[in-house]
């Protein structure tokens, strides 16, 4: 059996969606926190809406109470 040695795929930091590696956006926040973002949109509703994820519809932490962590 082979065994191939596969990139995890990133997960986005405000819709949860996975995406290979290679792809996204990548923000540094001040205090030096990594963030990874599928999309730009996923990457402005984050940064410069600072909107709550679990408040926005189209990703997958939208209704959950903070409970698990991705
Ligand atoms: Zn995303």
């Amino acid at each position: 059996m082979e065994v191939s040695v596969l990139p995890k795929p990133r997960r986005c930091s405000f819709c949860g969606s996975e995406f290979p590696i290679g792809t996204g956006i990548m923000y540094v926040k001040d205090d030096g926190t990594i963030l990874w973002f599928c999309a730009s949109k996923c990457r402005k509703s984050s940064i410069k809406l600072g909107r709550d994820s679990r408040k926005v519809r189209w990703t997958e932490y939208y209704g959950k109470e903070g409970k698990g962590k991705a």
